[in-house]
């Protein structure tokens, strides 16, 4: 079989989107080849940022390929699929110019996992594949009677049929995945990397382990990226050593939650390159934020969320340390890793003179505080399914409304009044049954 796998040419104008609008690698697409590749399928991989093609190139490429299938993600790359556009407008965008001339088609990403059959009738797509797809669009391209795949959605006659659950890839076996030259060289950004440099080589992301053992409330991950695996460290490593020897210098570690792993650290130690991680500040004991920092670590970005116990405790964020100690260790970290951010959330339990206080004292030793974002009950959270239970065919619809009507103000990373997504939508996506 001949697959095409397509992360779109995005674009965010109007969205509540508060991920980076910058390229990244989009792995799941990378795993996905090189899974169809070793499988004895032929695959053509697109990015419409990396190659610097909007979506009507994008889908001329695919048509001159073409392809038996053809996969599109509705997420910019699984870095963002915990906090992804709700709106489908760029994926569709991309089928409408593509016109039937791709085969089959197939989305992947947070939206079809969490609500398969809106997710089908907005993108007027053959299948959608709920949860972690790479194994399964393998799965698509060995047989034809996609009713008999696991993790697949479907509409027949208008009816939503689905089958097996959600899935989860094993991951911890993937192999290093190798980039085009050319991709890399596309690929100047060092993400959330705020430090004063020296800037050096290209970035990447790469993914050392997937998923987190918490539950914090606002976390939409519980259709993907939920059960913590770890990634073999000869292949993390294979995958590194490749990266820098393409004229990589900055990688950035898109796990969920980077937990300390000494053997990587150590590893990372004699290599000529600089990361970033995100993680949870509290797992991390003074001796291991040293080893961190002397490993490369120039960025950390950590979900502190609530200034209050109070507060995590609502967002359900199992923490055993006070304020205090939380603020300490991100000083601690600061004095290894030249820049660490604290990101808060908007709770009602914080209030403003809370939140000027820890923000001042963190910003003036050298930690950076945002100012609390607001909350999005995204559909694949524990925050949504309490709000309304499961989602149901309305559940992007009724998180989105929920959060333009719940927050008078908006964060400093918001410079625009995000729109209703009926709007966003209205052009591009098919009109629902
Ligand atoms: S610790 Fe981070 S990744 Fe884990 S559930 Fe909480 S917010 Fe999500």
């Amino acid at each position: 079989m001949k697959v095409a796998l397509v992360n779109p040419a995005w674009s965010f104008d109007g969205s509540i989107y508060f991920g980076c609008r910058h390229e990244h690698l989009p792995l799941e697409l990378g795993y996905a080849k090189a899974l169809l590749e070793a499988a004895g399928h032929e695959a053509l991989m697109l990015d419409g940022l990396l190659q610097d093609a909007d979506n009507a190139a994008l889908a001329a490429r695919v048509a001159d390929y073409r392809p038996d299938i053809t996969v599109v993600t509705t997420a910019p790359t699984y870095l963002f699929w915990r906090c992804a556009p709700p709106e489908l407008r760029v994926p569709a965008e991309f089928l409408a110019a593509l016109a039937g001339r791709g085969g089959r088609t197939v989305a992947v990403g947070p939206h079809g996992s969490a609500t398969p059959k809106p997710t089908l009738e907005k993108l007027g797509v053959d299948a959608v594949i709920r949860g972690e797809c790479e194994e399964t669009v393998v799965a698509l391209a060995e047989t034809s009677d996609w009713s008999q795949v696991d993790g697949v959605a479907r509409l027949v006659d208008g009816a939503l049929e689905t089958r097996g659950p959600t899935m989860a890839s094993p991951f911890v076996d993937h192999a290093p995945l190798v980039w085009p030259r050319e991709w890399l060289a596309n690929h100047p950004h060092h993400h959330h990397r705020f430090d004063e440099g020296p800037f050096v080589g290209h970035g990447a992301e790469v993914e050392a382990s997937r998923g987190c053992p918490y539950d914090c409330a606002f976390c939409a991950k519980i259709d993907y990226r939920d059960k913590y695996r770890r990634r073999k460290l000869e292949h993390v490593l294979a995958e590194i050593d490749g990266l820098i020897a393409q004229g990589v210098g900055y990688l950035y570690f898109i796990d969920e939650i980077f937990l300390p792993q000494k053997a990587l650290l150590e590893a990372l130690i004699e290599r000529p390159v600089v990361f970033g991680v995100q993680t949870r500040i509290d797992l991390w004991k003074p001796d291991l934020l040293e080893l961190l920092g002397e490993a490369g670590c120039v960025s950390i970005e950590a979900g502190l969320e609530s200034l209050t116990e109070e507060g995590r405790e609502m967002l359900a964020k199992r923490c055993r340390m006070d304020t205090p100690e939380l603020a300490a260790l991100l000083v601690k970290a600061r004095a290894h890793v030249p820049f660490v951010q604290a990101n808060l959330i908007g709770t009602p339990t914080d209030s403003k003179e809370i939140v000027a206080h820890w923000r001042e004292h963190l910003i003036a030793r050298g930690v950076w505080a945002n100012d609390p974002v607001p909350l999005y009950p995204y559909p694949s959270s524990p925050s949504y399914r309490e709000l309304w239970g499961l989602p149901d065919d309305h559940a992007w619809e009724r998180a989105h409304e929920h959060y333009l009507a719940a927050f008078d103000r908006f964060s400093d990373i918001q410079d625009e009044r995000p729109r209703p997504l009926a709007e966003l939508e209205d052009v591009c996506c098919g009109a629902r049954a």
